[in-house]
Protein backbone atom coordinates (compact mmCIF):
# COMPACT_ATOMS: atom_id res chain seq x y z
CA UNK A 1 0.00 0.00 0.00
CA UNK A 2 1.61 3.63 -0.66
CA UNK A 3 1.93 5.93 2.02
CA UNK A 4 2.72 9.78 2.78
CA UNK A 5 5.69 10.61 1.22
CA UNK A 6 6.57 7.17 -0.97
CA UNK A 7 8.37 8.06 -3.86
CA UNK A 8 7.05 7.20 -7.07
CA UNK A 9 8.00 7.19 -10.65
CA UNK A 10 5.40 9.21 -12.60
CA UNK A 11 5.15 9.65 -16.08
CA UNK A 12 3.40 13.18 -16.96
CA UNK A 13 0.72 13.06 -19.66
CA UNK A 14 -1.45 15.48 -19.18
CA UNK A 15 -2.01 19.12 -17.30
CA UNK A 16 -4.74 20.16 -15.00
CA UNK A 17 -6.22 23.29 -15.33
CA UNK A 18 -4.17 25.07 -12.60
CA UNK A 19 -1.04 23.93 -14.91
CA UNK A 20 -0.83 20.68 -12.40
CA UNK A 21 1.07 17.58 -14.28
CA UNK A 22 -1.26 14.71 -14.31
CA UNK A 23 0.32 11.05 -13.85
CA UNK A 24 -0.94 7.74 -13.07
CA UNK A 25 0.43 5.36 -10.59
CA UNK A 26 -1.24 1.81 -9.97
CA UNK A 27 -4.25 3.32 -11.27
CA UNK A 28 -4.26 6.41 -9.00
CA UNK A 29 -4.33 9.76 -10.42
CA UNK A 30 -1.44 11.76 -8.96
CA UNK A 31 -1.32 15.70 -9.67
CA UNK A 32 2.55 17.08 -9.72
CA UNK A 33 2.98 20.62 -9.16
CA UNK A 34 5.57 22.35 -11.55
CA UNK A 35 5.60 18.84 -13.47
CA UNK A 36 5.19 19.31 -17.25
CA UNK A 37 3.56 16.87 -20.13
CA UNK A 38 6.71 14.51 -21.23
CA UNK A 39 8.87 14.71 -18.40
CA UNK A 40 9.33 11.77 -16.20
CA UNK A 41 9.49 12.74 -12.48
CA UNK A 42 10.86 11.03 -9.36
CA UNK A 43 8.11 12.45 -7.07
CA UNK A 44 7.19 12.35 -3.23
CA UNK A 45 3.61 11.45 -2.44
CA UNK A 46 2.20 14.41 -0.30
CA UNK A 47 -1.22 13.37 0.00
CA UNK A 48 -3.73 10.51 -0.61
CA UNK A 49 -6.94 10.03 -1.39
CA UNK A 50 -8.90 7.28 -2.34
CA UNK A 51 -8.60 7.17 -5.79
CA UNK A 52 -6.14 10.19 -6.66
CA UNK A 53 -3.08 11.77 -4.44
CA UNK A 54 -0.59 14.92 -4.52
CA UNK A 55 3.15 14.09 -5.03
CA UNK A 56 5.96 16.92 -5.19
CA UNK A 57 8.74 16.66 -7.52
CA UNK A 58 12.26 14.98 -6.06
CA UNK A 59 13.91 14.72 -9.35
CA UNK A 60 13.32 15.09 -12.65
CA UNK A 61 14.71 12.43 -14.94
CA UNK A 62 13.70 12.76 -17.57
CA UNK A 63 12.43 16.11 -19.20
CA UNK A 64 10.24 17.11 -21.30
CA UNK A 65 11.06 18.17 -24.62
CA UNK A 66 8.50 21.02 -23.89
CA UNK A 67 10.95 22.26 -21.37
CA UNK A 68 12.69 25.98 -21.40
CA UNK A 69 14.79 27.45 -19.52
CA UNK A 70 12.88 29.66 -17.05
CA UNK A 71 13.56 33.51 -16.89
CA UNK A 72 12.74 33.65 -13.36
CA UNK A 73 15.06 32.17 -10.66
CA UNK A 74 11.83 32.20 -8.04
CA UNK A 75 9.62 31.15 -10.36
CA UNK A 76 8.39 27.50 -8.66
CA UNK A 77 8.80 29.13 -5.10
CA UNK A 78 6.68 32.40 -6.06
CA UNK A 79 3.21 30.65 -7.40
CA UNK A 80 2.69 34.18 -9.45
CA UNK A 81 4.14 31.79 -13.23
CA UNK A 82 2.78 28.49 -12.89
CA UNK A 83 4.04 27.76 -16.02
CA UNK A 84 6.87 29.41 -17.06
CA UNK A 85 8.90 26.57 -17.46
CA UNK A 86 6.67 25.40 -20.60
CA UNK A 87 7.75 26.62 -23.76
CA UNK A 88 5.32 29.67 -24.81
CA UNK A 89 4.29 27.56 -27.84
CA UNK A 90 2.75 25.04 -25.67
CA UNK A 91 1.30 27.59 -23.13
CA UNK A 92 -0.89 28.72 -25.62
CA UNK A 93 -1.63 25.32 -26.77
CA UNK A 94 -2.88 24.55 -22.78
CA UNK A 95 -4.94 27.38 -22.93
CA UNK A 96 -6.70 26.38 -26.15
CA UNK A 97 -7.45 23.12 -24.78
CA UNK A 98 -8.45 24.25 -21.58
CA UNK A 99 -11.32 26.52 -23.10
CA UNK A 100 -12.12 23.82 -25.44
CA UNK A 101 -12.35 21.53 -22.76
CA UNK A 102 -14.40 23.48 -21.01
CA UNK A 103 -16.73 24.65 -23.38
CA UNK A 104 -17.42 20.58 -24.50
CA UNK A 105 -17.39 19.20 -20.63
CA UNK A 106 -19.40 21.69 -19.22
CA UNK A 107 -20.97 23.91 -21.81
CA UNK A 108 -22.00 20.52 -23.83
CA UNK A 109 -20.96 21.81 -27.21
CA UNK A 110 -19.99 19.02 -29.65
CA UNK A 111 -16.33 19.25 -30.83
CA UNK A 112 -17.52 19.39 -34.48
CA UNK A 113 -19.37 22.76 -33.35
CA UNK A 114 -16.17 23.60 -31.75
CA UNK A 115 -13.84 22.88 -34.22
CA UNK A 116 -15.96 25.28 -36.80
CA UNK A 117 -16.25 28.18 -33.76
CA UNK A 118 -12.76 28.14 -32.31
CA UNK A 119 -10.47 30.73 -33.54
CA UNK A 120 -6.94 30.52 -32.65
CA UNK A 121 -5.92 31.45 -29.38
CA UNK A 122 -4.39 35.28 -29.34
CA UNK A 123 -0.47 35.17 -28.12
CA UNK A 124 1.81 37.82 -27.76
CA UNK A 125 5.23 38.52 -29.01
CA UNK A 126 6.93 39.23 -26.60
CA UNK A 127 5.25 37.28 -23.66
CA UNK A 128 7.19 39.14 -20.66
CA UNK A 129 7.27 42.48 -19.02
CA UNK A 130 3.91 43.01 -20.26
CA UNK A 131 2.36 44.06 -17.04
CA UNK A 132 1.75 47.82 -16.36
CA UNK A 133 1.31 47.39 -12.44
CA UNK A 134 2.81 45.47 -9.94
CA UNK A 135 2.47 45.59 -5.79
CA UNK A 136 5.40 44.95 -3.96
CA UNK A 137 5.38 43.80 0.02
CA UNK A 138 8.37 45.30 2.09
CA UNK A 139 9.31 43.49 5.08
CA UNK A 140 12.82 42.66 6.54
CA UNK A 141 14.46 39.49 6.16
CA UNK A 142 15.62 37.66 9.51
CA UNK A 143 18.91 40.19 9.82
CA UNK A 144 16.64 42.89 10.09
CA UNK A 145 17.60 44.01 6.41
CA UNK A 146 15.00 45.77 4.50
CA UNK A 147 13.47 43.27 1.71
CA UNK A 148 11.26 43.53 -0.94
CA UNK A 149 9.90 41.10 -3.80
CA UNK A 150 6.61 38.65 -3.89
CA UNK A 151 4.56 36.69 -1.58
CA UNK A 152 5.89 32.79 -1.82
CA UNK A 153 3.01 30.69 -3.02
CA UNK A 154 -0.31 30.91 -0.82
CA UNK A 155 2.00 32.24 1.81
CA UNK A 156 3.02 35.96 3.18
CA UNK A 157 6.71 35.16 2.95
CA UNK A 158 8.34 37.81 1.07
CA UNK A 159 10.87 36.73 -1.64
CA UNK A 160 13.12 38.97 -2.23
CA UNK A 161 13.18 40.07 -5.90
CA UNK A 162 13.22 43.24 -7.20
CA UNK A 163 13.35 41.76 -11.24
CA UNK A 164 9.96 40.38 -11.97
CA UNK A 165 9.97 38.70 -15.48
CA UNK A 166 6.32 40.85 -15.71
CA UNK A 167 6.90 43.60 -14.73
CA UNK A 168 8.38 46.52 -16.26
CA UNK A 169 11.97 46.92 -16.04
CA UNK A 170 11.56 50.47 -14.61
CA UNK A 171 10.40 48.80 -11.35
CA UNK A 172 14.06 47.59 -10.20
CA UNK A 173 15.12 51.31 -10.25
CA UNK A 174 11.69 52.24 -8.10
CA UNK A 175 12.39 49.81 -5.59
CA UNK A 176 16.23 50.72 -5.00
CA UNK A 177 14.93 54.15 -4.81
CA UNK A 178 12.47 53.52 -2.21
CA UNK A 179 14.59 51.14 0.04
CA UNK A 180 17.75 53.01 -0.29
CA UNK A 181 15.11 55.67 1.41
CA UNK A 182 13.95 53.80 4.09
CA UNK A 183 17.47 52.56 4.70
CA UNK A 184 19.09 56.20 4.59
CA UNK A 185 16.00 58.07 6.90
CA UNK A 186 15.49 54.82 9.37
CA UNK A 187 11.92 54.56 7.84
CA UNK A 188 10.44 51.39 9.18
CA UNK A 189 9.27 48.15 7.17
CA UNK A 190 5.49 47.20 8.46
CA UNK A 191 5.62 43.72 10.14
CA UNK A 192 2.32 41.90 9.74
CA UNK A 193 2.58 39.82 12.52
CA UNK A 194 2.38 42.49 15.16
CA UNK A 195 1.04 45.15 13.26
CA UNK A 196 3.71 47.31 13.85
CA UNK A 197 6.28 49.51 11.64
CA UNK A 198 5.33 51.72 8.29
CA UNK A 199 5.80 50.96 4.69
CA UNK A 200 3.60 48.35 3.74
CA UNK A 201 3.52 48.12 0.02
CA UNK A 202 4.88 49.67 -3.09
CA UNK A 203 2.37 50.27 -5.89
CA UNK A 204 3.77 51.02 -9.55
CA UNK A 205 1.88 51.66 -12.50
CA UNK A 206 3.26 52.40 -15.99
CA UNK A 207 1.94 53.75 -18.78
CA UNK A 208 3.06 51.80 -21.95
CA UNK A 209 1.74 54.22 -24.50
CA UNK A 210 2.61 57.49 -22.66
CA UNK A 211 5.43 56.22 -20.18
CA UNK A 212 4.11 57.76 -17.41
CA UNK A 213 5.16 56.49 -14.03
CA UNK A 214 2.88 56.28 -10.66
CA UNK A 215 4.56 55.10 -7.21
CA UNK A 216 2.30 55.06 -4.17
CA UNK A 217 3.81 53.89 -0.88
CA UNK A 218 0.73 52.30 1.51
CA UNK A 219 1.49 53.06 4.85
CA UNK A 220 0.44 51.92 8.37
CA UNK A 221 0.42 55.55 9.63
CA UNK A 222 -0.23 58.98 8.03
CA UNK A 223 2.58 60.39 7.68
CA UNK A 224 5.93 59.34 6.03
CA UNK A 225 9.11 61.12 7.63
CA UNK A 226 11.57 63.07 5.27
CA UNK A 227 8.75 62.13 2.46
CA UNK A 228 10.81 65.31 0.09
CA UNK A 229 13.74 63.25 0.07
CA UNK A 230 12.06 60.30 -1.37
CA UNK A 231 10.12 62.59 -4.00
CA UNK A 232 13.24 64.61 -4.69
CA UNK A 233 15.07 61.24 -6.03
CA UNK A 234 11.83 59.67 -7.62
CA UNK A 235 10.88 63.06 -9.47
CA UNK A 236 13.99 62.44 -11.56
CA UNK A 237 13.26 59.32 -13.09
CA UNK A 238 11.90 59.88 -16.80
CA UNK A 239 8.31 59.74 -16.61
CA UNK A 240 7.65 60.18 -13.17
CA UNK A 241 4.41 61.61 -12.99
CA UNK A 242 2.37 60.69 -9.93
CA UNK A 243 3.68 59.91 -6.31
CA UNK A 244 1.31 59.38 -3.21
CA UNK A 245 0.88 58.04 -0.06
CA UNK A 246 -1.92 55.71 1.00
CA UNK A 247 -2.63 55.30 4.83
CA UNK A 248 -4.03 51.63 5.34
CA UNK A 249 -3.69 51.04 9.37
CA UNK A 250 -6.01 48.24 9.59
CA UNK A 251 -4.48 45.02 10.00
CA UNK A 252 -6.06 42.81 6.99
CA UNK A 253 -4.53 41.41 3.66
CA UNK A 254 -6.51 44.38 1.60
CA UNK A 255 -3.87 46.11 0.12
CA UNK A 256 -5.37 49.89 -0.24
CA UNK A 257 -5.99 52.06 2.84
CA UNK A 258 -9.20 54.55 1.89
CA UNK A 259 -7.10 57.72 2.00
CA UNK A 260 -4.66 58.46 -0.52
CA UNK A 261 -3.05 61.60 -1.04
CA UNK A 262 -0.39 62.90 -3.89
CA UNK A 263 2.39 63.95 -2.66
CA UNK A 264 4.32 64.77 -5.87
CA UNK A 265 2.65 65.73 -9.29
CA UNK A 266 -0.71 64.76 -10.26
CA UNK A 267 -2.92 62.23 -8.74
CA UNK A 268 -2.71 59.95 -11.32
CA UNK A 269 -1.33 58.82 -14.72
CA UNK A 270 -3.02 58.78 -18.22
CA UNK A 271 -2.74 55.88 -20.57
CA UNK A 272 -4.48 54.93 -23.55
CA UNK A 273 -5.72 51.67 -24.99
CA UNK A 274 -6.38 51.91 -28.59
CA UNK A 275 -7.52 55.77 -29.35
CA UNK A 276 -9.24 56.05 -26.11
CA UNK A 277 -7.98 58.19 -23.09
CA UNK A 278 -7.93 56.74 -19.31
CA UNK A 279 -7.07 58.29 -16.34
CA UNK A 280 -5.86 56.29 -13.28
CA UNK A 281 -5.58 56.48 -9.91
CA UNK A 282 -4.14 54.41 -7.32
CA UNK A 283 -6.92 52.93 -6.78
CA UNK A 284 -8.74 52.22 -10.62
CA UNK A 285 -8.97 49.19 -11.71
CA UNK A 286 -7.49 48.77 -14.98
CA UNK A 287 -6.78 45.99 -17.17
CA UNK A 288 -2.79 44.66 -16.21
CA UNK A 289 -1.76 43.74 -20.09
CA UNK A 290 -2.96 46.51 -22.16
CA UNK A 291 -1.46 45.30 -25.54
CA UNK A 292 -3.65 42.12 -24.88
CA UNK A 293 -6.73 44.53 -23.73
CA UNK A 294 -6.66 45.83 -26.69
CA UNK A 295 -6.62 42.76 -28.67
CA UNK A 296 -9.42 41.57 -26.38
CA UNK A 297 -11.45 44.82 -26.93
CA UNK A 298 -11.02 44.72 -30.52
CA UNK A 299 -12.14 41.54 -30.77
CA UNK A 300 -15.18 42.42 -28.97
CA UNK A 301 -15.99 45.22 -30.96
CA UNK A 302 -15.39 43.13 -34.64
CA UNK A 303 -17.99 40.61 -32.86
CA UNK A 304 -20.43 43.33 -32.17
CA UNK A 305 -20.43 44.60 -35.63
CA UNK A 306 -21.70 48.02 -34.90
CA UNK A 307 -22.66 50.55 -37.81
CA UNK A 308 -23.71 53.74 -35.64
CA UNK A 309 -27.22 53.00 -34.82
CA UNK A 310 -27.14 50.45 -31.93
CA UNK A 311 -28.16 50.24 -28.75
CA UNK A 312 -25.66 48.36 -26.52
CA UNK A 313 -25.31 46.99 -23.06
CA UNK A 314 -22.05 46.82 -21.35
CA UNK A 315 -22.49 45.18 -17.99
CA UNK A 316 -19.49 44.70 -15.55
CA UNK A 317 -17.97 48.16 -16.74
CA UNK A 318 -15.38 48.57 -14.61
CA UNK A 319 -13.95 51.80 -15.22
CA UNK A 320 -15.92 51.57 -18.70
CA UNK A 321 -13.16 50.37 -20.98
CA UNK A 322 -14.75 48.42 -23.05
CA UNK A 323 -18.34 50.88 -22.81
CA UNK A 324 -16.16 53.60 -23.94
CA UNK A 325 -14.71 51.33 -26.84
CA UNK A 326 -17.58 50.91 -28.08
CA UNK A 327 -19.43 54.09 -27.77
CA UNK A 328 -17.20 55.17 -30.68
CA UNK A 329 -19.21 52.75 -32.92
CA UNK A 330 -22.62 52.92 -31.24
CA UNK A 331 -25.47 55.01 -31.07
CA UNK A 332 -25.85 54.68 -27.79
CA UNK A 333 -24.22 52.61 -24.65
CA UNK A 334 -24.93 51.89 -21.09
CA UNK A 335 -22.40 50.50 -18.74
CA UNK A 336 -23.22 48.67 -15.45
CA UNK A 337 -21.34 48.30 -13.15
CA UNK A 338 -21.03 47.68 -8.70
CA UNK A 339 -18.72 49.87 -7.40
CA UNK A 340 -19.74 53.22 -7.31
CA UNK A 341 -15.80 54.96 -7.97
CA UNK A 342 -15.32 53.01 -10.93
CA UNK A 343 -18.83 54.47 -11.93
CA UNK A 344 -17.35 57.69 -11.28
CA UNK A 345 -14.16 57.27 -12.92
CA UNK A 346 -15.96 55.72 -16.16
CA UNK A 347 -18.20 58.97 -16.31
CA UNK A 348 -14.46 61.09 -15.78
CA UNK A 349 -13.13 59.06 -18.68
CA UNK A 350 -15.98 59.64 -21.50
CA UNK A 351 -15.56 63.16 -20.51
CA UNK A 352 -12.02 63.03 -21.09
CA UNK A 353 -12.45 61.24 -24.56
CA UNK A 354 -15.82 63.78 -25.58
CA UNK A 355 -17.84 60.81 -25.79
CA UNK A 356 -21.54 61.71 -24.96
CA UNK A 357 -23.22 58.53 -25.83
CA UNK A 358 -22.39 56.55 -22.73
CA UNK A 359 -24.36 56.59 -19.66
CA UNK A 360 -23.37 54.64 -16.68
CA UNK A 361 -25.11 52.85 -13.78
CA UNK A 362 -23.80 51.88 -10.52
CA UNK A 363 -26.01 48.58 -9.30
CA UNK A 364 -25.18 44.94 -9.53
CA UNK A 365 -26.22 43.72 -13.55
CA UNK A 366 -28.34 41.48 -12.13
CA UNK A 367 -30.47 44.11 -10.67
CA UNK A 368 -30.00 47.18 -13.13
CA UNK A 369 -31.20 45.37 -16.05
CA UNK A 370 -34.08 43.74 -15.06
CA UNK A 371 -35.41 46.92 -13.49
CA UNK A 372 -34.76 48.41 -16.62
CA UNK A 373 -36.94 45.59 -18.39
CA UNK A 374 -40.06 45.90 -16.03
CA UNK A 375 -40.01 49.69 -16.17
CA UNK A 376 -40.10 49.27 -19.97
CA UNK A 377 -42.74 46.93 -20.36
CA UNK A 378 -44.90 48.30 -17.64
CA UNK A 379 -44.91 51.71 -19.50
CA UNK A 380 -45.51 50.06 -22.98
CA UNK A 381 -42.33 49.89 -24.63
CA UNK A 382 -40.66 47.02 -25.44
CA UNK A 383 -37.15 47.01 -23.94
CA UNK A 384 -34.70 46.22 -26.84
CA UNK A 385 -30.65 46.18 -27.27
CA UNK A 386 -28.97 45.45 -30.40
CA UNK A 387 -26.00 43.96 -28.37
CA UNK A 388 -25.57 43.23 -25.24
CA UNK A 389 -21.74 43.17 -23.89
CA UNK A 390 -21.28 41.09 -20.47
CA UNK A 391 -17.65 40.73 -18.62
CA UNK A 392 -18.10 39.25 -15.23
CA UNK A 393 -16.10 38.04 -12.36
CA UNK A 394 -14.97 35.14 -12.09
CA UNK A 395 -18.01 33.37 -11.21
CA UNK A 396 -20.06 34.24 -13.70
CA UNK A 397 -23.14 35.80 -14.75
CA UNK A 398 -25.82 35.26 -12.20
CA UNK A 399 -29.17 33.45 -13.81
CA UNK A 400 -31.28 36.76 -13.02
CA UNK A 401 -29.20 38.24 -15.44
CA UNK A 402 -29.14 35.74 -18.11
CA UNK A 403 -33.07 35.34 -18.04
CA UNK A 404 -33.48 38.87 -19.07
CA UNK A 405 -31.40 38.82 -21.66
CA UNK A 406 -33.29 35.84 -23.29
CA UNK A 407 -36.23 38.00 -22.44
CA UNK A 408 -34.69 41.34 -23.91
CA UNK A 409 -33.48 38.56 -26.97
CA UNK A 410 -30.80 41.02 -28.75
CA UNK A 411 -29.19 39.86 -32.11
CA UNK A 412 -26.10 39.22 -30.71
CA UNK A 413 -24.39 38.65 -27.06
CA UNK A 414 -20.74 39.71 -26.55
CA UNK A 415 -19.31 37.96 -23.76
CA UNK A 416 -15.81 38.45 -22.11
CA UNK A 417 -14.69 35.95 -19.93
CA UNK A 418 -11.31 35.41 -17.26
CA UNK A 419 -12.71 32.00 -16.13
CA UNK A 420 -13.69 29.32 -18.98
CA UNK A 421 -15.35 26.85 -16.64
CA UNK A 422 -18.32 29.95 -15.68
CA UNK A 423 -18.31 30.83 -19.31
CA UNK A 424 -19.28 27.80 -20.49
CA UNK A 425 -21.89 27.25 -17.65
CA UNK A 426 -23.27 30.45 -18.60
CA UNK A 427 -23.06 29.74 -22.53
CA UNK A 428 -25.36 25.95 -22.31
CA UNK A 429 -27.97 28.52 -20.53
CA UNK A 430 -27.92 30.80 -23.25
CA UNK A 431 -28.07 28.13 -26.16
CA UNK A 432 -30.30 26.83 -24.09
CA UNK A 433 -32.89 29.73 -24.24
CA UNK A 434 -32.41 30.37 -28.08
CA UNK A 435 -28.24 31.59 -28.90
CA UNK A 436 -26.14 29.98 -30.86
CA UNK A 437 -22.51 30.21 -30.45
CA UNK A 438 -20.76 31.69 -33.19
CA UNK A 439 -17.36 32.46 -32.38
CA UNK A 440 -14.82 32.18 -29.42
CA UNK A 441 -11.49 33.26 -29.64
CA UNK A 442 -9.24 32.60 -26.17
CA UNK A 443 -6.60 36.11 -25.92
CA UNK A 444 -3.75 35.22 -23.80
CA UNK A 445 -4.01 38.70 -21.29
CA UNK A 446 -1.38 36.47 -18.60
CA UNK A 447 1.06 34.65 -20.19
CA UNK A 448 3.34 32.42 -18.04
CA UNK A 449 0.34 31.76 -15.74
CA UNK A 450 -2.19 29.58 -16.23
CA UNK A 451 -5.26 32.31 -16.77
CA UNK A 452 -6.27 32.60 -19.73
CA UNK A 453 -9.60 35.62 -21.34
CA UNK A 454 -12.32 34.96 -23.73
CA UNK A 455 -14.10 36.52 -26.23
CA UNK A 456 -17.29 34.94 -27.66
CA UNK A 457 -19.89 36.27 -30.18
CA UNK A 458 -23.75 34.25 -29.89
CA UNK A 459 -26.71 35.22 -32.14
CA UNK A 460 -29.64 34.90 -31.61
CA UNK A 461 -31.54 32.13 -33.74
CA UNK A 462 -34.22 33.40 -35.95
CA UNK A 463 -37.85 31.85 -34.64
N1 LIG B 1 -15.11 45.42 -18.29
C1 LIG B 1 -14.18 45.98 -17.35
C2 LIG B 1 -14.14 45.27 -15.98
C3 LIG B 1 -14.27 43.80 -15.97
S1 LIG B 1 -13.90 43.09 -14.40
C4 LIG B 1 -12.81 46.05 -17.96
O1 LIG B 1 -12.52 45.36 -18.93
O2 LIG B 1 -11.98 46.81 -17.49
C5 LIG B 1 -15.49 42.75 -13.74
C6 LIG B 1 -16.18 43.94 -13.12
O3 LIG B 1 -17.44 43.53 -12.64
C7 LIG B 1 -15.46 44.54 -11.92
O4 LIG B 1 -15.28 45.91 -12.17
C8 LIG B 1 -16.43 44.31 -10.74
O5 LIG B 1 -16.42 45.37 -9.83
C9 LIG B 1 -17.76 44.23 -11.44
N2 LIG B 1 -18.84 43.47 -10.78
C10 LIG B 1 -18.74 42.40 -9.97
N3 LIG B 1 -19.95 41.92 -9.68
C11 LIG B 1 -20.86 42.70 -10.31
C12 LIG B 1 -22.29 42.69 -10.40
N4 LIG B 1 -23.02 41.78 -9.78
N5 LIG B 1 -22.87 43.64 -11.16
C13 LIG B 1 -22.13 44.57 -11.82
N6 LIG B 1 -20.79 44.61 -11.77
C14 LIG B 1 -20.15 43.71 -11.03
Amino acid sequence: MLKKNDEIILTIEDMGADGEGIGRYEGMTFFVKDALIGDVVRAGVTRLKKTYGYARIVEIMKASPDRVEPVCAFHRQCGGCQIQALSYEKQLAFKQRKVENNLRRIGGFSQELLQQVMEPIAGMEHPFHYRNKAQFPVGTDKNGKLITGFYAGRTHQIIPNRDCALGVPVNREILDIVLGFMEKYHVSAYDEKNGKGLVRHILIRYGFTTGEIMVCLIINGKKLPCEEKLTETLARLEGMTSISINCNTEKSNVILGKETRTIWGQPYITDYIGNVKYQISPVSFYQVNPAQTEVMYGLALDYADLHGTETVWDLYCGIGTISLFLAQKAKQVYGVEIIPQAIEDARRNARLNQIENAEFFVGKAEEVLPEFYEKEKAEGRQPYADVIVVDPPRKGCDEKLLDTILKMSPPKVVYVSCDSATLARDLKILCGGGYRLERVRAVDNFCQTVHVECVVLMSKVKE
